[in-house]
């Protein structure tokens, strides 16, 4: 069990100093990043993966000069330098190294940065019991603040929230939007359960398109299950008869107590339990037609 950093195809570890302190992405939090899961080894929808990462990068004005081909060569490679049985990938694509000065064309070349890690272990527990989430003062920066199809690694808002969520013992911190919308989590999407049906907030919320998201809307509509995107108000979760997160790492979160609220009967339902598990079943159709990184 290891990590490998690979930064522009130079291979190192966690005691290596590989970046520097003039990369912008560091200097300004210029860069973008994506976050992949392994299964059996193989990182789930890379190919998704990597182009809302190009997405990202184009719309901050990053001009990615490495090929896709490139990059996921490079995965590949540092996938097998980390020998873990699963990983967590963290693709990393910043401005780059220029000069302390974030007008355009100030920085000279992206910097490509792939991160693998083992896997962290989530807890059977926290699919069987579920989790806390509570509501936070710090708001989803709005579209006019930053565009929420920027993946940005300039975080500082999540943290914030995540830190507030953490005060009030959370797991996860639920984001209005500037219209006092439930807009997404700090590291997920948002769904609630209400007479057997789901919804979850529609783009124009101004939430990341989680792939986790997407892939959860189509297991729904394909099992039967009414699925919405419809704005959610605080209320409307709070009188949900379930609610669940969405990551790609964690997957499926059931949420059963939201603040000093209980969810429902304060345990994962019936329709979170059928979305897991038809998550499950997804994931291993899609992988059984992805044999390897290339
Ligand atoms: N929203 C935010 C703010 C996130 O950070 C994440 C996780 N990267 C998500 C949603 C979920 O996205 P995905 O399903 O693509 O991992």
């Amino acid at each position: 069990m290891s990590i490998r950093i690979n930064v522009d195809g130079q291979m190192g570890t966690e005691e290596d100093r590989l970046l520097s302190p003039l990369d912008q992405g560091f200097l300004f939090g210029a860069s973008v990043y994506e976050t992949i899961r392994t299964y059996d080894g193989v990182p789930f929808v890379l190919e998704r993966h990597l182009e809302r990462l190009r997405a990202s990068a184009e719309a901050l004005g990053i001009d990615i000069d490495v090929s896709m081909e490139t990059l996921t060569e490079r995965l590949r490679a540092t996938l097998e330098e980390a020998g873990n049985a699963e990983s967590s990938i963290r693709i990393v694509i910043s401005a780059g190294i220029g000069a302390i000065d974030y007008r355009a064309g100030s920085a000279r070349k992206p910097t490509v940065v792939i991160i693998v890690r083992p896997l962290p272990a989530f807890p059977e527990s926290l699919y069987q019991s579920g989790a806390k989430a509570a509501f936070v003062t710090v708001m989803r920066a709005s579209r006019g603040n930053l565009s929420p199809k920027i993946k940005s690694s300039n975080l500082l808002n999540n943290i914030m929230a995540l830190r507030q969520a953490h005060e009030k013992g959370a797991y996860e911190a639920l984001l209005l939007n500037g219209r006092g919308e439930v807009c997404e989590g700090s590291m997920s999407n948002v769904f609630v359960v209400r007479g057997g049906a789901v919804a979850t907030p529609p783009l124009s919320s101004g939430l990341l398109e989680g792939i986790t998201r997407e892939h959860v809307i189509e297991i729904a509509r394909g099992n039967g299950i009414e699925l919405e995107e419809k704005t959610c108000t605080p209320e409307d979760l709070l009188g949900a008869d379930e609610v669940f997160i969405t990551a790609s790492a964690r997957e499926v979160v059931p949420i059963v107590r939201v603040d000093e609220t209980t969810i429902g009967d304060g345990k994962p339902g019936p329709v979170t339990q059928k979305i897991i598990k038809c998550y499950q079943v997804h994931v291993r159709a899609l992988m059984s037609t992805t044999e390897t990184v290339d």
